[in-house]
């Protein structure tokens, strides 16, 4: 093995030859990291998740990983249900059951009772439901309130969903909620917050928002996308109304993995649903002329199920199998502090900023940092098998999962980035652009 570079080489053309090896770490970063993932009973779940060899992955909080229970769930959905025993998995297979159970599965980790969850469609699809069903509970109020800063398919379709309902949005960052309904907050019928920021990996008062939603009459509707299997919630607790999530972040379904939605049980009689297909009838296979809504979370689908996604998530979701997630939320606010303390020992001295809150109440599972070549470095680590994302212009996202991550990763990814740009070794022109979830 060649010699790496270290904090006192200066960058020459030797380092950048052997910039493939493994980077040299201060000896206090390197003996805290072996000793908290030394200390860590979450350890043994890393062998849940097939990781490719010699791949550092901080890319879970976009597409998780492949949890080892869901090739032999797949191979035996298509080669005995599907393939032989057809039509009658339906019923003998569990199918047909299949979105009501998946949804009691991530209820559990949602801190939602069973039936107040479904399985299916897309995240978007169900925002578009939720927010619907939102306005229409509250009849008698004209504003729809969203964060300027929430991810995208909230935004438009809050925007969508006034429209059609002859609503308007208001656009009120969560840290201003609080004013702005002492002031217009009897005629609002939804908020709709995200507990973690996709960019900056804040995390919100979820409780206060909610509690301060319903004081002024609204409902209070969470998208879960970068929370769920990240951290505890507790939305039965919390009384919030409505919830959406994604399959494929930390929930690791896969891509395009089915999405859920949460309806409390207080509002599952009188939800109003903006697609009524046969899926959610009260008698599917009466084929009868109008539509009537089943009751319970049932009127909640929508049409056939996409079952073998629907499989493999339920496998994926085994990886959570006695997982308590105070030690997955207590884990991972230990790898953000130690990527904070990385990043403030090796990376801000060369131009990187934290956009993450150091304090952990505040924080989600993920830390982002500014740098204006993100999208170059980001490439540039994977090139050396470092996954992590940047989302445009400048961040570089770095997403932390309990459940696989290790600190000793976290450490790595560091030094990457330190020797990348000590050695100017990345494209000044950025790459083409990846999704952005
Ligand atoms: C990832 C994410 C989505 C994704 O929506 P899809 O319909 O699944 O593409 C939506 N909202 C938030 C907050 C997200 O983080």
């Amino acid at each position: 093995m060649t010699t790496a570079p270290t904090a006192q080489t200066a960058p020459t053309a030797q380092t950048a030859a052997t910039a493939q090896t493994a980077p040299t770490a201060p000896a206090a970063l390197r003996e805290s990291a072996a000793r908290l993932d030394g200390d860590d009973a979450l350890a043994p779940l890393r062998e849940r998740f097939l990781l490719p060899p010699g791949v550092i992955y901080l890319d879970g909080n976009s597409l998780g990983p492949l949890p080892a229970a869901v090739p032999p769930a797949l191979a035996d959905a298509v080669t005995r249900q599907w393939g032989t025993d057809l039509i009658g998995s339906w019923n003998g297979n569990g199918w047909w059951e299949a979105p009501l159970r998946v949804g009691d599965a991530i209820g559990a980790l949602i801190g939602a009772a069973p039936g107040q969850t479904v399985a299916g469609d897309s995240t978007s699809v169900q925002l578009f439901t939720a927010l619907s069903a939102a306005a229409a509970l509250r009849p008698d109020r004209s504003l729809l309130v969203t964060d300027p800063g929430h991810f995208p398919t909230d935004r438009y379709l809050a925007d969508a969903v006034a429209r059609h309902r002859g609503l308007a949005v208001r656009r009120v960052p969560p840290d201003r909620l609080p004013r702005f309904l002492a002031a217009e907050g009897d005629r609002v019928a939804v908020v709709s917050y995200s507990p973690v920021d996709f960019r900056t990996g804040e995390l919100y008062d979820m409780e206060a928002l909610t509690r301060a939603t319903h004081r002024a009459g609204a409902l209070a509707l969470w998208d879960l996308c970068h929370a769920a299997g990240a951290l505890p919630l507790r939305l039965d607790a919390l009384g919030v109304d409505l919830a959406v999530g994604c399959g494929y972040k930390f929930l690791s379904g896969g891509p395009g993995a089915p999405a859920y939605l949460y309806v409390a049980r207080r509002h599952q009689a009188s939800l109003e649903t903006p697609l009524t297909g046969w899926n959610g009838h009260a008698d599917p296979f009466g084929l009868g002329r109008e539509y009537v809504p089943a009751p319970g979370i049932s009127r909640a689908r929508i049409g056939t199920p996409p079952v073998l996604s629907l499989l493999a998530l339920e496998a994926a979701l085994g990886a959570f199998d006695g997982v308590d997630l105070a030690r997955v939320r207590a884990k991972s606010l230990s790898l953000t502090a130690f990527f904070l303390r990385c990043a403030e020992e090796l990376l801000t001295p060369l131009g990187f900023t934290s956009v993450t809150p150091a304090e952990p109440d505040r924080r989600g599972s993920h830390v982002a940092l500014r740098h204006p070549h993100a999208r170059g470095l980001a490439h540039a680590l994977a090139e050396r098998r470092v996954i992590v994302d940047m989302r445009a212009p400048d961040l570089l996202r770095f997403g932390v999962n309990a459940l696989y991550t290790t600190h000793h990763d976290l450490l790595a990814a560091a030094l990457h980035l330190r020797d990348i740009v000590r050695e100017g070794a990345y494209a000044p022109e950025p790459p083409a652009a990846g999704p952005v979830t």
